[in-house]
Protein backbone atom coordinates (compact mmCIF):
# COMPACT_ATOMS: atom_id res chain seq x y z
CA UNK A 1 0.00 0.00 0.00
CA UNK A 2 1.37 3.29 -0.86
CA UNK A 3 2.20 5.70 1.79
CA UNK A 4 2.28 9.85 1.05
CA UNK A 5 6.55 9.51 1.16
CA UNK A 6 8.31 9.78 -1.86
CA UNK A 7 11.21 9.42 -3.67
CA UNK A 8 12.37 11.49 -6.25
CA UNK A 9 15.27 10.33 -8.66
CA UNK A 10 17.92 12.04 -10.41
CA UNK A 11 18.92 10.62 -13.76
CA UNK A 12 22.40 11.18 -14.98
CA UNK A 13 24.70 8.94 -12.35
CA UNK A 14 21.55 7.83 -10.58
CA UNK A 15 19.40 6.00 -12.86
CA UNK A 16 21.57 6.12 -15.77
CA UNK A 17 25.42 5.72 -16.78
CA UNK A 18 27.05 8.70 -18.74
CA UNK A 19 29.74 6.79 -19.93
CA UNK A 20 28.42 7.10 -23.81
CA UNK A 21 27.14 10.46 -23.89
CA UNK A 22 30.96 12.08 -22.70
CA UNK A 23 32.25 9.12 -25.00
CA UNK A 24 30.43 10.84 -28.04
CA UNK A 25 31.34 13.85 -26.94
CA UNK A 26 35.11 13.00 -26.94
CA UNK A 27 34.23 11.40 -30.36
CA UNK A 28 32.45 14.52 -32.18
CA UNK A 29 35.23 16.96 -30.39
CA UNK A 30 37.94 14.36 -32.12
CA UNK A 31 39.79 13.72 -28.66
CA UNK A 32 40.55 10.49 -27.16
CA UNK A 33 38.01 9.60 -24.78
CA UNK A 34 40.53 9.28 -21.69
CA UNK A 35 41.26 13.12 -22.53
CA UNK A 36 37.97 14.32 -21.90
CA UNK A 37 37.08 11.90 -19.25
CA UNK A 38 40.47 13.20 -17.13
CA UNK A 39 39.42 16.85 -18.10
CA UNK A 40 36.39 16.46 -16.38
CA UNK A 41 37.47 14.68 -13.33
CA UNK A 42 39.87 17.69 -13.00
CA UNK A 43 37.13 20.23 -13.64
CA UNK A 44 34.68 18.85 -11.14
CA UNK A 45 37.97 18.70 -8.75
CA UNK A 46 38.07 22.41 -9.25
CA UNK A 47 34.30 22.93 -8.86
CA UNK A 48 33.76 24.26 -12.27
CA UNK A 49 31.35 22.67 -14.34
CA UNK A 50 31.95 19.92 -16.35
CA UNK A 51 31.00 21.90 -19.63
CA UNK A 52 34.46 23.66 -18.79
CA UNK A 53 36.13 20.99 -20.39
CA UNK A 54 34.51 20.48 -23.60
CA UNK A 55 35.08 24.31 -23.84
CA UNK A 56 38.80 23.76 -23.31
CA UNK A 57 38.83 21.34 -26.26
CA UNK A 58 36.53 23.17 -28.54
CA UNK A 59 34.99 26.76 -27.53
CA UNK A 60 32.58 26.50 -30.04
CA UNK A 61 31.66 23.06 -28.31
CA UNK A 62 27.46 24.40 -27.20
CA UNK A 63 27.13 24.41 -31.27
CA UNK A 64 28.23 20.69 -32.02
CA UNK A 65 24.98 19.61 -29.11
CA UNK A 66 22.90 18.83 -31.99
CA UNK A 67 25.41 16.47 -33.71
CA UNK A 68 25.97 14.64 -30.16
CA UNK A 69 22.69 14.23 -29.69
CA UNK A 70 22.59 12.33 -33.51
CA UNK A 71 25.93 10.49 -32.99
CA UNK A 72 24.47 9.40 -29.02
CA UNK A 73 20.84 8.42 -30.28
CA UNK A 74 19.38 8.86 -27.25
CA UNK A 75 19.34 6.44 -24.11
CA UNK A 76 19.94 2.76 -24.36
CA UNK A 77 18.44 0.01 -21.61
CA UNK A 78 22.74 -0.55 -21.16
CA UNK A 79 22.87 2.97 -20.30
CA UNK A 80 20.82 2.02 -17.31
CA UNK A 81 22.79 1.37 -14.18
CA UNK A 82 22.28 -2.15 -13.74
CA UNK A 83 19.97 -1.69 -10.18
CA UNK A 84 18.35 1.23 -11.91
CA UNK A 85 14.83 -0.49 -12.71
CA UNK A 86 15.63 -3.11 -9.60
CA UNK A 87 15.49 0.06 -7.34
CA UNK A 88 12.32 1.71 -8.89
CA UNK A 89 10.34 -2.00 -7.83
CA UNK A 90 11.99 -2.32 -5.09
CA UNK A 91 10.79 1.73 -3.48
CA UNK A 92 7.27 0.66 -4.75
CA UNK A 93 7.28 -2.51 -3.08
CA UNK A 94 8.34 -0.54 -0.29
CA UNK A 95 5.56 0.94 -0.15
CA UNK A 96 6.66 4.27 -1.36
CA UNK A 97 5.20 6.73 -4.28
CA UNK A 98 8.46 6.88 -7.21
CA UNK A 99 9.34 10.42 -9.46
CA UNK A 100 11.78 11.26 -11.73
CA UNK A 101 12.85 14.82 -12.20
CA UNK A 102 15.64 15.64 -13.47
CA UNK A 103 18.37 18.01 -15.36
CA UNK A 104 17.57 16.68 -18.85
CA UNK A 105 16.70 17.16 -22.64
CA UNK A 106 12.87 16.91 -22.41
CA UNK A 107 13.10 14.06 -24.88
CA UNK A 108 14.70 11.95 -22.50
CA UNK A 109 11.02 11.85 -20.67
CA UNK A 110 10.34 9.45 -23.93
CA UNK A 111 13.68 7.44 -23.92
CA UNK A 112 13.20 6.86 -20.19
CA UNK A 113 9.79 5.36 -20.39
CA UNK A 114 10.46 2.86 -23.79
CA UNK A 115 13.61 1.65 -21.25
CA UNK A 116 11.31 0.85 -18.61
CA UNK A 117 11.21 3.23 -16.47
CA UNK A 118 8.06 4.49 -15.60
CA UNK A 119 7.78 6.65 -12.36
CA UNK A 120 4.32 8.08 -11.26
CA UNK A 121 5.70 11.43 -11.99
CA UNK A 122 8.69 12.14 -14.82
CA UNK A 123 9.29 15.55 -15.77
CA UNK A 124 13.26 17.12 -17.56
CA UNK A 125 14.51 20.80 -16.44
CA UNK A 126 14.00 21.58 -20.59
CA UNK A 127 10.00 21.16 -20.38
CA UNK A 128 9.58 22.74 -16.99
CA UNK A 129 11.79 25.40 -17.91
CA UNK A 130 13.81 25.47 -14.91
CA UNK A 131 17.26 24.14 -13.84
CA UNK A 132 18.65 22.52 -10.58
CA UNK A 133 20.05 24.28 -8.56
CA UNK A 134 17.75 26.66 -9.07
CA UNK A 135 15.04 26.81 -6.06
CA UNK A 136 12.68 26.85 -8.26
CA UNK A 137 12.90 23.50 -9.61
CA UNK A 138 12.75 21.95 -6.21
CA UNK A 139 9.59 23.97 -6.05
CA UNK A 140 8.14 23.04 -9.44
CA UNK A 141 8.87 19.28 -8.50
CA UNK A 142 7.18 19.33 -5.31
CA UNK A 143 4.17 21.12 -6.99
CA UNK A 144 4.17 17.83 -9.83
CA UNK A 145 4.06 15.66 -6.41
CA UNK A 146 0.53 17.54 -5.61
CA UNK A 147 2.37 19.37 -2.52
CA UNK A 148 3.15 16.69 -0.41
CA UNK A 149 4.75 18.02 3.00
CA UNK A 150 8.67 18.61 1.89
CA UNK A 151 10.07 16.28 4.65
CA UNK A 152 8.03 13.38 3.36
CA UNK A 153 9.99 13.95 0.03
CA UNK A 154 13.77 12.29 -0.81
CA UNK A 155 15.59 13.92 -3.43
CA UNK A 156 17.93 11.17 -4.25
CA UNK A 157 21.11 12.43 -6.88
CA UNK A 158 24.70 12.18 -7.43
CA UNK A 159 25.97 15.80 -7.45
CA UNK A 160 26.16 17.97 -3.38
CA UNK A 161 25.95 21.19 -5.50
CA UNK A 162 23.22 20.01 -7.66
CA UNK A 163 21.19 17.51 -5.79
CA UNK A 164 22.06 17.03 -1.96
CA UNK A 165 22.26 21.01 -0.89
CA UNK A 166 19.87 22.66 -2.64
CA UNK A 167 17.18 19.56 -1.98
CA UNK A 168 18.21 20.48 1.69
CA UNK A 169 17.66 23.87 1.08
CA UNK A 170 14.30 22.76 -0.27
CA UNK A 171 13.09 21.04 3.05
CA UNK A 172 13.43 18.01 0.70
CA UNK A 173 15.38 14.76 2.53
CA UNK A 174 18.42 14.59 0.05
CA UNK A 175 20.10 11.21 -0.30
CA UNK A 176 23.40 11.19 -2.11
CA UNK A 177 24.48 8.37 -4.15
CA UNK A 178 28.08 8.34 -4.30
CA UNK A 179 28.75 6.80 -7.60
CA UNK A 180 29.74 8.45 -10.56
CA UNK A 181 32.94 11.34 -11.07
CA UNK A 182 30.62 13.68 -9.13
CA UNK A 183 29.99 11.95 -6.11
CA UNK A 184 32.94 10.44 -6.08
CA UNK A 185 35.01 13.70 -5.91
CA UNK A 186 32.47 15.55 -4.07
CA UNK A 187 32.41 16.88 -0.49
CA UNK A 188 29.32 17.34 1.40
CA UNK A 189 30.64 19.74 3.96
CA UNK A 190 28.06 20.81 5.49
CA UNK A 191 26.73 17.81 6.13
CA UNK A 192 23.16 18.02 4.35
CA UNK A 193 22.62 14.28 3.04
CA UNK A 194 19.97 13.37 5.19
CA UNK A 195 21.71 9.55 3.73
CA UNK A 196 24.57 8.49 1.75
CA UNK A 197 24.79 5.29 -0.27
CA UNK A 198 27.04 3.78 -2.79
CA UNK A 199 23.70 1.93 -5.01
CA UNK A 200 20.61 2.21 -5.54
CA UNK A 201 20.32 -1.15 -4.39
CA UNK A 202 21.36 0.20 -1.23
CA UNK A 203 19.48 2.66 -1.24
CA UNK A 204 16.29 0.17 -1.23
CA UNK A 205 17.65 -1.75 1.62
CA UNK A 206 18.19 1.30 3.49
CA UNK A 207 15.52 3.82 2.32
CA UNK A 208 13.25 3.09 6.05
CA UNK A 209 16.66 5.04 7.39
CA UNK A 210 14.86 8.48 6.00
CA UNK A 211 11.77 8.24 8.08
CA UNK A 212 12.45 6.42 11.13
CA UNK A 213 9.08 5.26 13.04
CA UNK A 214 8.17 7.57 15.97
CA UNK A 215 8.91 6.05 19.15
CA UNK A 216 5.45 4.97 20.17
CA UNK A 217 3.60 5.72 16.88
CA UNK A 218 3.05 3.60 13.78
CA UNK A 219 6.13 2.80 11.35
CA UNK A 220 7.50 4.63 9.14
CA UNK A 221 6.52 2.10 6.36
CA UNK A 222 2.96 2.39 7.40
CA UNK A 223 2.59 5.94 7.89
CA UNK A 224 -0.13 7.63 5.89
MG1 LIG B 1 23.17 13.41 -11.67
Amino acid sequence: MATGRWVVLDVGETLIDETRVFATWADVLGVPRFTLAALMGGMIARGQPFSDALAALAPDWHQRADEVERAFGGFAASDLYPDALRALAGLRAAGLRVAVIANQPAVRDAQLRLLGVEPEVMAMSEALGVAKPDPAFFAAALDLLGRPDPGHVAYVGDRVDNDVRPAAAAGLRPVWIRRGPWGLLHRDDGGDAALEVRSLDELVDRVGELWPPVPGGRGAASTA
